[in-house]
């Protein structure tokens, strides 16, 4: 039997719900394991070498700027990404189950649970307690878990380059993704030293006052204790943000239901998810945002991130085929989530819909300037680093060296050479992010533009977001989008105006 595009894209359609739907029934405390082999099983077709031959066929055929070679495109790296998924779930699977289980071992002889240990090392405020805990954590996971994770890169490097799509796995992923990706590396390394001063006045500032240690001295167990830094949290309150926050999608003249499609499922279940997240079962007709309200800053950005998710994938064109609803580039469903999100660093916002109030709003926002400026440092050497790691130059022995150097000097905080294969987001995905940070920026600006300061309440900047910007799923790339609603380029600019003034602010 000859596979048709239409077959494919019907298939991929079903096999997509049929993984989204149990993603989400075993996130919401519904199912007790999420099942997805038999799924895998159900729609090998979807997954089958007919199935690649055909889509990277029509990709090499098709001209270049035509609409069957965006197609094509997407459609290949779909099923790129599903092959390493399948070839590497058993890797995963054995990962999954080495986290539930692994103890760390902290020096007075107690033992931890891995997965509660993070959490621990945050909330830890006693700082020779905090180093203690991290050292527990670092050489269990270089002796356990970076070995894993360090196969498992090898096997995807080998799987990927065997595709025989381009030669080696950053030349595959930059024809894949439509992503240039050693600009991408470029501009991070311009951004790390064009925000070198700011990020260094501010750092030892913080560093000194919060944590009241020598800011040379300062490790990533650290950042991690000040970033949980929970003083406005009071503010934040768990019972009235989904009101408040579906009355800001009122007063902004758009529906936080989209007309029922999107679902909130917000109850108290067990074996529900403490993480809120977004489930598009079917897009854009059925969505569900799973939610258990603890409230907190950090509580009130996951339902602001998940609802920009939700009402992306829930006002995407029906009529727009299974690949523009579905795949494409990540960066534009992360860029919207990213627009919700970054609503808590508009202070008209956070005065209308918080309990923050008026004279607390300035140092809240230089400390979330701070937490922005670090988080971005973080994933800009997070990229450069990872495209050594991917990129073959350097042996599996000395990336571990590199890892350290990166991170250490971009964020200041002192990084452990354990992490070097566990702290790797894969298949670039800190680049989907990184392009969603300038997107969302890219886009706040010409909200601005268009709609005033005040956009987030303004009834005529609803409709618009949903009709030119959601509507569109992820058929473009985030460039593309860029200068279609902006008329400009990606870059950081818009990132580093945003974070100065911030930093100003208090
Ligand atoms: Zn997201």
């Amino acid at each position: 039997m000859t596979l048709s595009l239409e077959t494919l894209r019907r298939e991929g359609d079903e096999f997509h719900q049929a993984i989204s739907r149990e993603l989400y029934l075993s996130g919401s405390g519904q199912k007790k394991t999420a099942e997805l082999q038999a799924i895998y099983a159900r729609f090998a077709n979807v997954l089958s070498d007919e199935a690649l031959d055909m889509v990277r066929e029509l990709f090499r055929d098709s001209p270049a700027d035509s609409e069957e070679h965006r197609s094509a495109r997407i459609l290949l790296e779909w099923q790129a990404d599903a092959r390493v998924s399948r070839e590497l779930a058993e890797l995963d699977e054995r990962e999954i189950a080495w986290e539930s289980s692994a103890i760390a071992r902290v020096d007075d002889g107690r033992g931890i649970q891995y997965q509660q240990i993070a959490i621990e090392i945050a909330n830890a405020s006693d700082r020779d307690e905090r180093l203690r805990l991290e050292k527990a954590r670092a050489t269990l996971v270089a002796k356990e878990l970076a070995p894993l994770r360090q196969e498992r890169f090898q096997r995807e490097k080998d799987i990927v380059e065997g595709l025989d799509i381009a030669g080696s796995y950053n030349d595959t992923f930059t024809a894949l993704s439509g992503v240039n990706l050693p600009s991408l590396v470029d501009e991070c390394k311009a951004f790390l030293r064009d925000t070198q001063a700011m990020w260094d006045d501010v750092f030892a500032e913080v560093v000194r006052r919060d944590l009241d240690i020598d800011p040379r001295e300062a490790t990533r167990a650290d950042a991690l204790a000040l970033m949980r830094a929970p003083a406005f949290d009071p503010y934040f309150p768990s019972k009235p943000m989904e009101e408040e926050v579906r009355r800001q999608v009122t007063d902004m003249g758009a529906d936080a239901t989209a007309k029922g499609r999107v679902i909130f499922d917000t109850g108290e279940r067990e074996g529900k998810s403490s993480r809120a997240f977004c489930a598009p079962v079917r897009v854009p007709q059925e969505v569900y945002l799973v939610l258990r309200p603890h409230g907190g800053q950090s509580d009130y950005r996951t339902f602001l991130h998940e609802l920009g998710h939700a009402l992306h994938f829930a006002n995407t064109r029906a009529d727009y085929p299974f690949e523009y609803r579905w795949l494409g580039d990540n960066s534009i469903t992360e860029s919207y989530a990213m627009l919700f999100d970054h609503m808590l660093h508009l202070p008209g916002w956070l005065a209308r819909y918080t309990e923050l109030g008026a004279p607390r709003i300035p140092g809240f926002m230089r400390a979330a300037g701070f937490e922005e400026l670090q988080f971005l440092r973080r994933y800009a050497a997070k990229l450069i680093y990872e495209h050594q790691l991917y990129g073959g130059d350097h042996s599996w022995e000395s990336l571990p060296d590199v890892y350290v150097e990166t991170l250490s000097a971009a964020t200041s905080f002192r990084y452990d050479s354990a992490d070097a294969f566990v702290d790797v987001d894969p298949r670039y995905y800190a680049a989907r992010y990184l392009r969603a940070w300038q997107l969302q920026a890219v886009i706040g600006e010409a909200l601005v533009e268009r709609f005033d300061e005040d956009w987030f309440r303004n009834p005529r900047a609803g409709p618009y977001i949903l009709d030119t910007l959601f509507a569109e799923g992820q058929r473009e790339l985030a460039h593309e989008l860029a200068e279609r609603v902006a008329s400009r380029p990606l870059s950081f600019a818009p990132l580093v105006r945003a974070t100065e003034s911030m930093l100003v602010s208090a």
